[in-house]
């Protein structure tokens, strides 16, 4: 067994950090307040070859694995990490889905422009009443004709303000096997964007109405029968929020490593108190831990898609140790940690944010006892409760 990046691994890493420091690393703190996509860095990284690298090369993209995408996660963002969001669009995000299982119709349409850096692709799944009961959601897809007919809601969508497309989960026909999903284009008829909202990280979401939005059947991505399918493909999603727990934890760290060894109180540097060395050892320990979850489940999957159980680990320990890390990186800076003119309470707040989407942590540790005790565990009251209840 080896734990160490092969020779190839360690020049790619080092290519993507020269290119981060080179391009990226100026305006990282300005980047990290502006709730716009940014698509100066997405050409630029298209150009440098890290948009969609796991993405077959006849469909334009680098044909590599999902380590080699998790490698150029981190790397980027040691250096910029709002830039990391451009490394998850267009490697682990909705496009991973949508190369999978697109036409070659619907690809030379979208993807090819979404590679390119020209174009933003935004998932929406969630629903006002469907959050972690994602097989809840109400949004239909009826077909009529050469069209299909599209009605329901969908909120929190990481991307909207700027999306040209959206991939949209939606119902054609009742339970989890009538769940599939449409590719909707920004202007379709029928289709509004409401205003933009603001999560406590600065991103920005927008409600999305469908109210007898009109798409045709071309559009479909997966009928019928498709949420499975669709949610192999979403644990590539979930490992790109894993890494970037992880990274922006590191990031964290580092800056408060950096930190501790120069600020001095008490006519010392902080890092010779005790109180804070220890700190720095329970979070060198999340961090190590947490990092060996993560690259398992990546280096496991290869060129295919992550293990379900191997995710929801990996997924849980990171998006923990990246927040409690830089939650402590903030406590060991003091005021400079908590103040916008450090990327480190950026950092803080979007790690919260990780714990919460693509599966919460109740929600992973819920598959995770499954594992554990190799039997399903219904999240939904008992048909005779319900039914007593009435
Ligand atoms: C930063 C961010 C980006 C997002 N991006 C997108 C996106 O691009 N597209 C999209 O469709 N959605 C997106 N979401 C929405 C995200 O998928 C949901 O927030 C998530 O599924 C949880 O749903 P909810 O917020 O409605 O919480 P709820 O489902 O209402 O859950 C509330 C709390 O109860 C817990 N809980 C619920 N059920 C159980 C259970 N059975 N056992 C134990 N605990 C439980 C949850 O873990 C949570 O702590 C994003 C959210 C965030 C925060």
């Amino acid at each position: 067994m080896n734990f160490d990046f092969n020779d190839e691994q360690k020049l790619f890493a080092d290519s993507v950090r020269r290119f981060a420091l080179a391009h990226l690393e100026k305006d990282a703190l300005k980047r990290a307040h502006d709730p716009r996509f940014p698509f100066d860095v997405a050409k630029l990284m298209s150009a440098q070859g890290l948009m969609g690298i796991t993405i077959p090369e006849a469909d334009g993209g680098q044909g590599g694995t999902l380590m080699d995408a998790v490698i150029a996660i981190e790397q980027v963002a040691a250096v910029c990490p709002r830039s990391a969001d451009v490394v998850q669009f267009g490697n682990f995000g909705p496009i991973r889905a949508f190369a999978e299982y697109g036409t070659a119709y619907q690809k030379k349409k979208w993807l090819t422009d979404c590679l390119a850096g020209n174009a933003v692709m935004s998932l929406g799944m969630s629903e006002p009443d469907a959050g972690s009961a994602v097989t809840d959601l109400k949004t239909t897809a009826k077909p009529d004709g050469s069209n299909n007919i599209v009605n329901g809601a969908k909120v929190f969508s990481t991307f909207s303000p700027d999306a040209v497309v959206f991939l949209v989960y939606a119902r054609f026909g009742p339970g989890v096997g009538g769940i599939g999903s449409v590719l909707i284009e920004r202007g379709a008829p029928g289709f509004t964007i409401g205003p933009p909202q603001e999560f406590m990280s600065g991103e920005q979401w927008c409600e999305l109405h469908f109210d007898n939005c009109r798409i045709p059947a071309e559009n479909v991505l997966l009928g019928p029968g498709g949420f499975k399918k669709q949610m192999a493909s979403f644990n590539v999603e979930r490992l790109g929020n894993t890494a970037r727990s992880l990274a922006f934890g590191r990031y964290c760290f580092n800056q408060a490593r950096e930190h501790a060894g120069v600020r001095q109180q008490f006519g010392r540097p902080l890092c010779e108190f005790q109180g804070l060395q220890w700190k720095f050892a329970d979070m060198a320990i999340k961090l190590e831990s947490a990092q060996l979850l993560l690259y398992r489940a990546a280096a496991n999957a290869d060129q295919g898609l992550p293990s379900a159980y191997e995710t929801a680990v990996a997924k849980a320990a990171c998006n923990q140790a990246g927040f409690e890390v830089a939650h402590e990186a903030v406590q060991i800076m003091g005021a400079a940690g908590y103040s916008k003119s450090s990327l480190v309470e950026y950092c803080m707040r979007r790690c919260r944010g990780w714990m919460i989407a693509g599966g919460s942590v109740e929600m992973l540790k819920n598959r995770i006892a499954e594992h554990v005790f190799d039997r399903r565990f219904d999240q939904r009251p008992l048909r005779r409760q319900t039914d007593a209840a009435k």
